[in-house]
């Protein structure tokens, strides 16, 4: 019998996965769009919120896709992060997913020249909150992982691998986070755990606001992308919820485009 069926029935193809979804800030965040699918499919969801802040939000928005838990985990200290995870072993005795979709640069990094603006304190924020976060997240719920064929997803941008205008200090800290998959898949393979990311293209949320320019980089997409539009959350949030599901057994240490193909061109056809 196939494990997406019983008794004649279908479920969603993540039934039974318990999935933290870290990185919610609105419903234009990625992570919504991936918190939507993956609830779909079957998954029970726990949230985090950086600040008290977003505390009522992401309660409300967490209630919608039926769940109670969501804690307060600031990414930047590992005590918080600890406690976090700490109370999320109060509620679940294990835990199958990990969604990390969180970024940050202070604004002045991710606008004009690279050169110009990039600094020693930007640099360091940028690759701390962006990169090391995802290797912290790993390190706290590893006992919580270990050995259930679990999944640890990232989110990434182009910017990794080309200089796209304005992305600055930011491209390098995702190209960290890339690296940090590699070795996290490499460690946490033997364990049961895979590691990937998703490469999205452009979206308009909240913190792609920050990136100067970012309205013009949709509009370029939309004209040179093979698939000649935007990507949305619903795109991204599909595609995460495959790769951290069983139909995925076999893919990790990958970095999965989203982009309706804008990576893969060379020249924009007339
Ligand atoms: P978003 O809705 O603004 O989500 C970013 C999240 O990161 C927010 O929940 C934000 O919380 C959180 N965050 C920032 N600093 C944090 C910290 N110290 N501790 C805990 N959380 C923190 O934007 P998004 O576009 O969905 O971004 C999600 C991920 O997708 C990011 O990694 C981004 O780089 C990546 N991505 C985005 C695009 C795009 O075009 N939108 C494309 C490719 C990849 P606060 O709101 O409280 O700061």
């Amino acid at each position: 019998m196939s494990p997406f069926s019983r008794g004649g029935l279908s479920l969603g193809f993540l039934a039974g996965k318990r999935a933290l979804i870290v990185g919610l800030a609105s419903a234009r965040s990625i992570a919504w769009g991936i918190s939507q699918a993956m609830r779909r499919e079957g998954a029970e969801l726990a949230f985090t919120y950086q600040n008290d802040k977003l505390k009522g939000r992401v309660e409300e928005m967490a209630a919608e896709l039926g769940s109670k838990l969501t804690f307060p985990m600031d990414v930047a200290g590992d005590v918080e992060i600890d406690q976090a995870f700490s109370r999320l072993a109060d509620a679940w005795d294990g835990l199958d997913i990990i969604v990390h979709s969180v970024a940050f640069a202070p604004r002045d990094q991710i606008a004009g020249n690279y050169l110009e603006v990039v600094n020693r304190e930007g640099f360091r924020i940028a690759h701390e909150i962006s990169s090391y976060s995802f290797a912290a997240l790993a390190k706290a719920s590893r006992r919580l992982m270990r050995g259930r064929n679990g999944a640890l997803l990232t989110m990434t941008y182009l910017g990794a691998v080309r200089a796209v205008p304005h992305y600055n200090v930011m491209g390098l800290a995702k190209a960290s986070l890339e690296a940090n998959v590699r070795f996290m898949a490499n460690d946490l393979g033997p364990e049961g755990t895979r590691v990937n990311a998703i490469s999205a293209g452009p979206i308009k949320t909240l913190s792609a606001a920050g990136v100067s320019g970012f309205r013009k980089m949709l509009t370029h997409v939309e004209e040179t992308a093979p698939l000649r539009r935007n990507v949305t959350i619903d795109d991204v949030g599909n595609a995460a919820a495959f790769l951290c599901s069983d139909l995925a057994a076999g893919i990790t240490g990958e970095i999965l485009y989203v982009d309706a193909g804008y990576s893969t061109v060379g020249m924009k056809l007339d």
